[in-house]
């Protein structure tokens, strides 16, 4: 039986655990925390339980696959309820648009709104749906670094080839895709707010990642009861069933690498564990820097600049009476698209006036609250890090901003005088709680109207036996994608050691 390390007990790292365990793999999982998910962490304060990172999920044929891989079936583990509508939408203006969730329904919605719009909508969805099925044969459920990896173009180039290779639009936009089927300002600032899963500005990301629209608005916005928290927990049943040994409260501080190849883990203790591969769901550029060093570090920080997705600010709000107008998901977007994204991602800067995401999740639990109350979740993207940002000083004011966003544009006026729970957490918190990079929310960002798209691949390049899952690797950040990286590794793990029956190193020590 082979021996795996996996550093991080994020979505990503339990993903990987349960999915090689399930395969025969013996598996330790080294996590920093003392609780397993990562991101997908809870807040319990007096009668409130708040989904701390994640609230929106989405593709649960994800977490299907990897339940399946135990012979186990997700709906048993988890209750999973869709929602409609998927978002609310307010608008400074004053309107409010829900996303519904039939397609039909939802088109008649922004025909509403806007009438010209309808069937641009519907254009726009055809295109999304095409994309997403090009980002199922390419791209997903399998190690991809770049354009080499999708497609053989030499061996498979075909009229059908060529015609997904078209499909993908690589001269243009996600921004640029949406203004050529959508007039309305308002519509084309919801449909820009998908590529948020993402934490990028929809006008530098490639027109590719549109495929989110069609992987949220065909396959369903999901909750979990008990909240995205229930993901984690499931998954860390599944991986004890499966008899994986979790180490909580252990930092990794190194790989330790010979002769091009990953031979053990070192502990924060400095405890030195034998294992004969590696899967680190630590951020993938703090995994070379930190963790691996020397010239495989060099040589992957060479191979493409890489920068941080945006970061965010949430606040965690306990109140005593309910809004009845907010649905499950719900956004209030900023006057100004350009002048929003242009803060966060060109300037590096808080947003004068953002979009603000809310949850309000006891529409379907009401139990997240005392009763006739609501465990209030909102969130703001920010700028990654940058060496200036000191948010002890910047969050006071930033917090007023946010709320005052909500008293104006939310129909929330009264908001101060039901919170009776107020917590935080500031882009510094997500940096030092989760060891991502720069404060990081979702990974690394996804610009570049050609590379945007592409993370670092599970299997590593420089270092035999290292395996990257999470946000920060292919196929990118967010819920799904990130448990998807996990099955990648340990799918790529898996047939690299030609399956666990092979027995323990065999293959090390014939090398
Ligand atoms: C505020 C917020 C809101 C979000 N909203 C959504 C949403 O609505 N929908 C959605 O799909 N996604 C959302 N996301 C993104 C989603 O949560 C992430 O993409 C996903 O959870 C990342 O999983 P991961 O596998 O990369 O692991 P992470 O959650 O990053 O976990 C990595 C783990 O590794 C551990 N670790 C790191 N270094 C070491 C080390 N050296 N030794 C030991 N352990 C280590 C960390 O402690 C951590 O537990 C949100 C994220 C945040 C923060």
């Amino acid at each position: 039986m082979t021996k795996t390390g996996i550093i991080g007990g994020g979505l990503g790292g339990l993903a990987a655990a349960c999915t090689l365990a399930a395969r025969g793999h013996r598996v330790v999982l080294f996590e920093k925390n003392d609780w397993l998910g990562g991101k997908a962490a809870v807040l319990e304060e007096q009668g409130f339980r708040f989904d701390m990172g994640p609230t929106i999920l989405t593709m649960p044929r994800v977490l299907e696959r990897i339940f399946s891989e135990a012979g186990r079936d997700l709906h048993s583990e988890l209750d999973l309820r869709r929602l409609d509508p998927q978002w609310r939408c307010f608008y400074e203006d004053g309107a409010v648009l829900d996303l519904r969730d039939d397609p039909k329904k939802a088109a008649e919605e922004i025909g509403r709104l806007s009438p010209a719009d309808r069937e641009g909508f519907e254009r726009f969805m055809q295109v999304a749906k095409r994309l997403s099925d090009v980002s199922d044969k390419f791209f997903f459920w399998k190690s991809v670094e770049d354009l080499r990896d999708t497609m053989d173009l030499k061996a498979n180039m075909s009229l059908s080839t060529l015609s997904d290779v078209l499909a993908l639009r690589m001269h243009r936009t996600v921004a640029g895709q949406i203004k050529r089927d959508v007039k309305d300002k308002r519509v084309a600032q919801m449909l820009e707010h998908f590529i948020q899963y993402v934490g990028s500005s929809p006008l530098a990301s490639p027109a590719v990642l549109c495929g989110i629209a069609q992987m949220q608005q065909g396959e369903g916005v999901w909750y979990p009861m008990g909240g995205t928290r229930a993901v984690p927990l499931a998954l860390m049943r599944l991986a004890e069933s499966l008899g994986v040994e979790i180490r909580t409260g252990c930092g990794v501080s190194r790989i330790e690498v010979e002769q091009g190849r990953a031979r053990a883990i070192v502990t924060e203790e400095g405890e030195r564990v034998a294992v004969d591969r590696v899967v680190s769901n630590m951020d993938s550029v703090r995994t070379y820097a930190e963790l691996v060093g020397g010239e495989p570090a060099v040589e992957f920080a060479k191979s493409r600049r890489r920068e941080a997705a945006c970061s965010g600010v949430v606040l965690y709000l306990g109140l005593n009476e309910r809004y009845e107008h907010l649905a499950h998901h719900n956004f209030v977007f900023s006057r100004d698209p350009e002048e929003e994204f242009g803060a966060i991602y060109d300037r590096g800067e808080p947003a004068p006036d953002p979009t603000a995401y809310l949850a309000a999740p006891a529409r379907t639990e009401p139990g997240v609250a005392p009763e006739g109350g609501e465990a209030l979740y909102v969130l703001v993207h920010t700028p990654y890090l940058r060496p200036h940002h000191d948010w002890s000083e910047m969050f006071p004011g930033y917090r007023d901003v946010i709320i005052d966003k909500l008293k104006r544009c939310a129909g929330m006026e009264d908001i101060e005088e039901r919170i009776v729970v107020e917590r935080a957490l500031t882009p510094q918190d997500i940096h030092d709680r989760y060891r991502v990079l720069d404060g990081a929310i979702y990974g690394l960002a996804s610009h570049g109207k050609v590379m945007g798209a592409f993370k670092p691949g599970n299997r590593s390049r420089q270092v035999e036996g290292l395996y990257l899952a999470g946000g920060s690797a292919h196929p990118g950040p967010g819920m799904p994608m990130a448990l998807m990286s996990g099955w990648i590794a340990a799918d790529t793990l898996d047939q690299d050691a030609g399956g666990a029956t092979q027995g323990a190193g065999a293959d090390v020590a014939a090398e």
